[in-house]
C-alpha cells in the first residue's frame, strides 16, 4: 500500500454501511493504515431499516425486531460496541397459521414447515388426510436430478410435499421472511440447505430429522430458548452505539449520493448539496434502485434492475391488556394467502418480547403487503388501520380502538431473491471487477437480507476494500 493517504467512501448508513465503517475504522487504527473513510447517508439519521420508537414506555421496532442467534456476526458486533448486557433471548412460543378463518398451531417439529415429527403432523387439522398423504410421498420420492440449476422454492416444495402443505404452512412462513412469492423465490439464494439435504438424504423429511439439532430440553415448565436475540434497549441502540464509536468527522448525514463516475484510478461521488467526494474505493450499501440511479452510465449495473422489490408496512398497536379477550398461549401468527385477509402476519409482541411492553398493556405488530399484492402499503393511514382493525376483530375479537398506533411504510424495501438471483449477483460482481474496480456492493439486495447477513457483508466489504487498496 502506498504511503499517500487513500480514501474510502461508504454509501448508505444502514446496518451494512455502519458495519463497514466500524470495522474499517478499527482496522485502520489497529494497523496504522494511511486510509481515510467517509460514510455518506442521505437522510438525517443512521440505521436505515432499523428504527425503534419509544412511545409511552413501549419499545416499538418499526423494522426488524430481532436477529438469528446462530449467525454470530450480529452478537459479535453488539459485544464490540459494549451492548452485551442488553442482549436478550426469548423462549420458543407457540406460533399459529391462519387458514380458513381459524388459527391453527404450527405443528411441533415443523422446520420452515417441513415436518420432522410424526405425531403433531398426523394429528393437526391444518391439512386434510389427502394433503398429509401427499406430503408423506416425500419419503419415497427419488431425489431431484443432481444439477446446480436454480428453481423456485414453490417448485421444489410442491414436488416434495404437495400443494396443500406448501400453501397452508410453508408459503405463509416464508412470506413472513421475504414478503415474497414462493413460486418466484430462488431455492439456491434463500434456502440452499434444503437442496443439499435432499441431495444427501433423498427425502426432505428424513434429512431434516437427521440434521436438525435436538431442541434444548426445557427445564420443568420452562420453555426452550428461541433462535432469536434482540436488545432490551431496542435495535436502534445498536445503531447509536456504533455511531458513538465512529469518528464524527467521518460521518456525513443529509448527504445523498446522486451520481458516481470513474475518474482515473478512483471515483467521484456527486452529493445532493452540490459538493463532491473523491475516493479510491467505494462500498455501496444502498437499495438496488438507488444504486442503479447512481451508476446510470454504467451498463454493468443494469443487472440491478433485475432485483425486484416488494413494499410492506408494519403496524404497531398498543392496547390495554384487557382488550385482548382471547388469551392465546403463543407469540403470533402468519396468514395463508388463501385466507383472504389484509394482514400477512401478527406478532403478540408483549408475549414474544415482554421487555417491550409496560405492565397492563399489550403490543401487537401486524404486517401488510407481500409480493404481487402490496397496494395496501400505498393507501392512507386511515385505510390501513381500518383494514388491520377489521382483521383483528375477525381473528382475535378485539373490538377496542388502540391507545395509539404507528404505521411504518417500507416502500420497495424488501429485495426479492427470485430464481437466478445467485447467478445474476455473481455476474454483476465479475462485471464490476472488470469495469469498475474498487466499487463493492454489499447489503440486503445481494447475499442475505437478515441483519447478520448484512453485517457479514459489511465485514466482507472491508476485506475487499483493503485487498483492492493493497494492489
Ligand atoms: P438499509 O437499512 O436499507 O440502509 C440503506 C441506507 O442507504 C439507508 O439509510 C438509506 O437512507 C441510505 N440511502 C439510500 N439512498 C441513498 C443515497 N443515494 N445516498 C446515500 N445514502 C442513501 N432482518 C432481521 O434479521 N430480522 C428481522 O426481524 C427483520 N425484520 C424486518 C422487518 C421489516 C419491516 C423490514 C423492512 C426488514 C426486516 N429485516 C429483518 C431485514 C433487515 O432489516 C434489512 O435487510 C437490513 O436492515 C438492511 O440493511 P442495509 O444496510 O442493507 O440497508
Amino acid at each position: 500500500m502506498s504511503t499517500d493517504t487513500l480514501k474510502v467512501a461508504i454509501v448508505g448508513g444502514g446496518i451494512t454501511g455502519l458495519t463497514t465503517a466500524y470495522y474499517l475504522q478499527k482496522t485502520i487504527r489497529e494497523q496504522g493504515l494511511p486510509i481515510e473513510y467517509v460514510l455518506l447517508e442521505a437522510s438525517d439519521r443512521l440505521g436505515g431499516k432499523i428504527q425503534t420508537d419509544y412511545t409511552n414506555g413501549f419499545v416499538i421496532e418499526r423494522g426488524p425486531d430481532s436477529f438469528l442467534a446462530r449467525k454470530t456476526s450480529a452478537s459479535r458486533l453488539v459485544k464490540e460496541v459494549g451492548l452485551e448486557d442488553k442482549l436478550v433471548r426469548n423462549y420458543t412460543g407457540q406460533a399459529y397459521v391462519l387458514n380458513n378463518d381459524k388459527l391453527y398451531p404450527i405443528p411441533g417439529g415443523a422446520i420452515m414447515g417441513i415436518p420432522t415429527k410424526l405425531t403433531p403432523f398426523i394429528t393437526t387439522s391444518l391439512f386434510s388426510p389427502a394433503g398429509k398423504l401427499r406430503a408423506a410421498l416425500d419419503l419415497v420420492l427419488p431425489r431431484s436430478p443432481q444439477h446446480d440449476n436454480d428453481r423456485s422454492l414453490g417448485e421444489f416444495f410442491r414436488h416434495r410435499l404437495g400443494d396443500e402443505v406448501v400453501e397452508n404452512l410453508i408459503e405463509p412462513l416464508l412470506s413472513g421472511i421475504y414478503a415474497g412469492d414462493i413460486d418466484q423465490l430462488s431455492l439456491m439464494s434463500t434456502f440452499p440447505q434444503f437442496h443439499q439435504v435432499e441431495q444427501k438424504y433423498r427425502s426432505l423429511i428424513l434429512g431434516m430429522r437427521s440434521t436438525t439439532p435436538k431442541q434444548p430440553k426445557s427445564a420443568g415448565n420452562k420453555k426452550a430458548p428461541s433462535a432469536f436475540l434482540t436488545l432490551t434497549t431496542g435495535l436502534q441502540s445498536l445503531v447509536a452505539a456504533i455511531e458513538k464509536n465512529l469518528d464524527p468527522a467521518c460521518v456525513r448525514k443529509h448527504a445523498p449520493v446522486q451520481k458516481v463516475t470513474k475518474t482515473g484510478q478512483g471515483y467521484k461521488l456527486y452529493i445532493g448539496d452540490g459538493s463532491a467526494v473523491y475516493a479510491d474505493s467505494v462500498v455501496v450499501t444502498t437499495p438496488p434502485q438507488a444504486t442503479l440511479r447512481m451508476f446510470t452510465e454504467y451498463e454493468c449495473m443494469r443487472l440491478l434492475a433485475d432485483i425486484p422489490t416488494t413494499s410492506v408496512a408494519t403496524i404497531a398497536l398498543a392496547f390495554p391488556k384487557a382488550a385482548i379477550k382471547q388469551n392465546i398461549d403463543g407469540t403470533g401468527f402468519v396468514v395463508s394467502r388463501n385466507a383472504h385477509y389484509t394482514i400477512t402476519a401478527c406478532t403478540w409482541t408483549h408475549k414474544k418480547w415482554p421487555h417491550t411492553t409496560p405492565e397492563g398493556k399489550a403490543l401487537l405488530r401486524c404486517y401488510v403487503g407481500r409480493a404481487g399484492d402490496d397496494s395496501i402499503v400505498y393507501k392512507s393511514d386511515e385505510e390501513i388501520i381500518r383494514a388491520v382493525l377489521h382483521d383483528l376483530r375477525r381473528i382475535l375479537e378485539i373490538n377496542e380502538t388502540p391507545e395509539f398506533y404507528h404505521i411504518t411504510r417500507w416502500k420497495q424495501a424488501m429485495p426479492q431473491y427470485i430464481v437466478g438471483h445467485k447467478y445474476r449477483i455473481e455476474k454483476l460482481s465479475d462485471e464490476l471487477k472488470r469495469h469498475l474496480p474498487g466499487i463493492f456492493l454489499a447489503g440486503a439486495p445481494y447475499y442475505g437480507i437478515g441483519l447478520p447477513d448484512c453485517i457479514d457483508q459489511g465485514e466482507a466489504a472491508v476485506k475487499q476494500v483493503l485487498r483492492h487498496l493493497r494492489t
